[in-house]
């Protein structure tokens, strides 16, 4: 790759980015040291959000935790380390205001969000404006970067652009699971009627079977378990389309059996003679094949109560969640629709989007997606373009999942999971082979990581 051009010819030029959250200050922070004049756009504390409690930039809402710390097993551990290597503010700040947690890697959150913003304050490239930015820019160069929560009017201006089809505000999510953690001695795949012009298509549904009495127990035991209480305000606009199971369940015993869970149109392979009382579905969420999800099992139960009724299902007993189904207020793209591979709105390139609006989850995988942005803009404003990042590191993962890799007729946020990386040949599947599958996902990402930092040159000497 041609190195890109010295730091005096960018600037002149402007990163505008809005929004100073987890995605907002690390890409400010990226492009800043490589010599960027970057302003902020931030709306706290002028116009606040239900969540935010304070006017801070990279404000933690919830958990004080950015997860696990392994970079040899977990695939956020990993992500940690990849941007402790692009020397990412979040990571090395969180480093500083460490706490005690296992293997976490938890924090004091008032100290870690006051520590970014006084770096980010006093850093010579950065400007912070605290407004609301209520529309598109139509030139120059923007990061948009407002999360989850971001605010009416741009969210407006946003779907006005992208179609409102194209924009999410909930997040109505089905659990998602490994598929080699699948016992396909009891599942089958087969298409409802065997719908579909090719074989692929007649089988692309994952079916678990369920008699009379597992279907009854199944029934029981979700509506025994604990749920998550929806927050004031927050159940408008899709109770429509997309009920939790519970709530199908509450309406009346044999709603789910007449819903998704109805065993019509579908022949067990293991069992032809015994019609199936209830079928659960699955289908596949990503290009790779790895993952699976729940098909309608949105759900609001609380993670260890999800667990144990999702492993009563045949087939199922041994499933390993890549993450567990939820309903949250959540503002966020279509971005494999809608972003190009650098992350720039297709109808409008001089606009990025970073963070959790592109459709991942969680607090380090959208300062990861900052990050990655950030350097992005710098090297277009340069006159040069970026080489893919390999979908074999965390963060490349990431970016190659919501640009294309995920189904987006079905997309939904997502954390980084080692589902998303492409197989490392020759190793056992299963669980027995699991810790040395992680590793070797983890060895091979670390080394193609620092191959992309090192060929992308993105030095400012
Ligand atoms: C209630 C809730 C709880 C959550 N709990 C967790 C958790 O425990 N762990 C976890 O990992 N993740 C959690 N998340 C997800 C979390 O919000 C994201 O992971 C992370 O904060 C997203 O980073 P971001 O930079 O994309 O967005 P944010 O960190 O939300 O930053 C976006 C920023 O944009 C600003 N903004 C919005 N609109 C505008 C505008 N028009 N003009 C200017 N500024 C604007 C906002 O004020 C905000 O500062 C939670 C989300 C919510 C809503």
């Amino acid at each position: 790759m041609v190195p890109l051009s010295p730091i005096s010819q960018v600037m002149t030029q402007t990163l505008h980015i809005i929004g100073g959250g987890m995605a907002g200050s690390e890409a400010a922070w990226q492009a800043a040291n490589l010599g960027v004049n970057v302003v902020i756009h931030e709306m706290r504390p002028k116009v606040e959000t239900f969540a935010h409690q304070t006017g801070n930039l990279a404000e933690m809402v919830c958990s004080n935790s950015f997860r696990s710390d392994d970079d040899e097993q977990n695939a956020v551990g990993l992500l940690h380390w990849e941007m402790r290597t692009a020397g990412g503010i979040i990571m090395t700040t969180a480093d500083k205001h460490k706490l005690p947690a296992g293997g976490a890697l938890a924090v004091d959150r008032d100290l870690f969000a006051e520590a970014v913003t006084a770096t980010l304050t006093v850093h010579p490239n950065i400007s912070v404006s605290y407004e609301e930015i209520d529309s598109l820019p139509d030139d120059g160069q923007w990061i948009i970067a407002t999360g989850p929560l971001t605010s009416g009017k741009l969210a407006t201006a946003i779907a006005a652009e992208t179609g409102a089809e194209a924009l999410a505000f909930f997040d109505a999510i089905a659990p998602i699971l490994y598929h080699d953690s699948i016992d396909m001695t009891k599942a089958w795949m087969q298409s409802r009627y065997d719908k579909g012009e090719t074989i692929e298509e007649q089988t692309a549904y994952l079916n678990c079977p369920m008699t009379k009495d597992d279907y009854e127990a199944f029934i029981d035991a979700l509506l025994a378990a604990e749920k998550t209480e929806f927050k004031e305000g927050e159940t408008a606009g899709y109770f429509d389309g997309c009920l939790p199971i519970e709530v199908m369940a509450e309406r009346g015993r044999e709603t789910l059996r007449f819903g998704p869970m109805k065993p019509v149109g579908l022949t067990n392979e293991h069992d032809p003679q015994n019609k199936p009382y209830a079928v659960v579905q699955l289908r596949r969420d990503n290009a790779l094949g790895t993952l699976y999800n729940i098909v309608g099992f949105q759900t609001k139960m609380k993670y260890g109560a999800q667990t144990d009724v999702f492993k009563r299902i045949p087939g199922l007993e041994n499933a390993n969640f890549a993450r567990l189904g939820g309903i949250h207020r959540n503002t966020f793209l279509n971005s494999p629709t809608l972003l190009d591979g650098q992350m720039r709105l297709k109808s409008k390139p001089n606009i990025r989007f970073a963070g959790q609006i592109t459709g991942v989850e969680g607090y380090v995988e959208s300062a990861a997606m900052g990050l990655l942005a950030g350097r992005l803009a710098v090297a277009e404003m340069r006159g040069e373009t970026l080489g893919p990042v390999p979908n074999t590191t965390a963060t490349g993962a990431l970016v190659t999942h919501i640009t294309g890799g995920a189904d987006a007729k079905t997309f939904q946020p997502m954390n980084v999971n080692f589902g998303l990386f492409p197989p490392v040949d020759g190793l056992k599947s299963g669980r027995r082979g699991r810790k040395d599958r992680y590793k070797a996902y983890t060895d091979r990402a670390k080394v193609e990581w620092q191959a992309w930092l090192d060929q992308s040159a993105l030095d400012d000497s």
